[in-house]
């Protein structure tokens, strides 16, 4: 049996939310480990669409939200992480698109009046026409208008790499997780059968925390899954387009992304509305007819007679609320020794890992240990649900 590491942050779940905390824990000089029971990245977060949210889509709603203003100061973060010159050193992580876009397709006036009319857009949104117009856009009969957010596009597997690279030595493939007491207190987790005790233990598991809450008999925080239907078409006559495409409700009628597949052809990858709760309701087959007509009705001047579709069913994890209304803001719950949370959005890491740090201040935690880890089993990397789903 392997003798027991004492480490200062003991992190379980390498999403974004634990991979991003653990590299910024580590600059900072604590000793980390960050245990995966499956891939990095490989839940919500490689199957998220890379989108650093700043709130604009949130101001659809014309009320200026939480939301809004809560996220707002994204995008600069992550620009100077990717630039190497913010929290964590990024350079190397490829930015998919300097901006996401906004696009009207027909006249949607009262929807956007509204919405140029919210703090949290104003002075941030620029309309944009010909050669400026997101390529896919680029045709003569496209009509409607586009407005560039101060938003950008993140590559998430190069994401994923960049940040397990930053992790060191400290991750660690684990499956079987169970909670270790001393007089009623957690103070570790046994991690197939090796002990590791931490001055503060976080979990960042996603969906995955319930299932850890409840195995160290914990009830609290709740925790809330939204289920998505989502869309992926795969072509050789595709282009980029990063945008929100508007209907006439509060929410995005389709959120389009595009990502490189290893064949070179790009992949649209569709959420927004189109993914929520009638997508869910439907069948895959239902579902891409959906997604075809659409397409056909938005982008007529787009050849899909030769692209491949699919369709991945994934649920979002959020602490649980009344209503289904959307975090605000990354969640933490400070529950002694034991920190529990969900980002809530990828754009949020670094407010995730914020809350973890003031939590750290607050309890007066210092770097302290500084063990020599044994070679750990590495979790591999994420595969994308793309080269998954439509190789
Ligand atoms: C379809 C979709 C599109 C999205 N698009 C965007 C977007 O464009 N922009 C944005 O900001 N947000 C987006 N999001 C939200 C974003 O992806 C999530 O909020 C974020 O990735 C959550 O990160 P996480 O680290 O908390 O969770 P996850 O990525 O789910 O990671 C949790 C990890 O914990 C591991 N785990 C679970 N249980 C255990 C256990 N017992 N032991 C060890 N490990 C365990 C899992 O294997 C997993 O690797 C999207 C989400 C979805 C589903």
């Amino acid at each position: 049996m392997p003798s027991v590491i004492s480490t200062d942050v003991l992190i379980v779940g390498a999403g974004v939310a634990g991979l991003w905390l653990n590299a910024r824990l580590r600059r900072q000089g604590f000793s980390t480990v960050l245990v995966e029971s499956r891939t990095l990245g490989g839940a919500q977060t490689v199957k998220s669409q890379g989108i650093i949210h700043g709130g604009a889509k949130y101001a659809l709603h014309g009320a200026l939200t939480g939301a809004s203003e809560a996220i707002a100061d994204m995008p600069r973060r992550w620009r100077e992480a990717l630039a190497g010159t913010g929290e964590l050193d990024l350079t190397g992580v490829r930015l998919l698109s300097e901006a996401h876009y906004l696009w009207s397709p027909g006249t949607l006036a009262g929807n956007l009046t509204s919405f140029f009319a919210s703090k949290a857009v104003r002075g941030r949104v620029d309309q944009v026409k010909g050669d400026q117009l997101p390529p896919a856009l680029q045709d003569p009969r496209f009509k409607g208008k586009v407005y560039r957010l101060a938003e950008l596009v993140v590559d998430v597997p190069s994401l994923i790499e960049r940040l397990a690279e930053l992790g060191g030595d400290g991750l660690l493939s684990g499956q079987n997780i169970e909670p270790v007491f001393a007089n009623e207190e957690l103070i570790g987790l046994r991690i197939d059968g090796r002990e590791i005790h931490a001055q503060r233990i976080v979990f960042s598991a996603g969906a995955g925390n319930a299932e850890l809450l409840a195995s160290a008999g914990i009830s609290v925080p709740a925790q809330q899954l939204r289920p998505l239907h989502m869309v992926l078409v795969k072509g050789p006559s595709l282009k980029p387009l990063y945008a929100h495409c508007l209907g006439g409700g509060p929410k995005p009628r389709i959120t389009v992304t595009t990502h490189p597949a290893a064949n070179g052809e790009w992949v649209w990858y569709l959420g927004g509305d189109i993914a929520e709760a009638d997508g869910v309701a439907r069948t895959p087959a239902e579902q891409i007819a959906v997604a075809q007509k659409e397409l056909g009705n938005l982008l007529p001047w787009v050849d899909l007679s030769q692209a491949q579709w699919a369709t991945l069913r994934v649920n979002r994890a959020e602490p649980a609320q009344s209503g289904l209304v959307r975090p605000d803001n990354a969640f933490l719950a400070d529950q002694g020794r034991l920190l529990v949370g969900w980002p809530t959005k990828l754009a949020l890491a670094p407010d995730f890992s914020d809350r973890v740090i003031t939590a750290l201040h607050n309890d007066g935690i210092q770097p302290g240990n500084a063990p020599v880890l044994p070679e750990f089993v590495r979790p591999p990397l994420a595969q994308t649900p793309w080269e998954q789903l439509l190789p």
